[in-house]
């Protein structure tokens, strides 16, 4: 087998595919995800993009529900 590897969970950092900044783990949307301090880009692994996309429909349809 060849062509895929798995990362570590001990060696999570990631350069940034835009600028090969290191980036930084951020977990402000409520799941950790890869920040690029430098060009502000914001990077998910897979199931992270799920996790953030579920949370927001939830907020989104409370809100909806919210209106009158
Ligand atoms: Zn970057």
């Amino acid at each position: 087998m060849s062509g895929h590897t798995l990362a570590s969970p001990l060696q999570r950092r990631r350069q940034c595919p835009a600028c090969q900044w290191e980036m930084l783990p951020d977990g402000r949307l409520g799941v950790e995800v890869d920040y690029c301090p430098l060009c502000r880009g914001v990077w998910l692994d897979g199931g992270e993009l799920e996790a953030i996309v579920a949370r927001t429909v939830v907020a989104a349809e409370q809100s909806q529900g919210d209106r009158r």
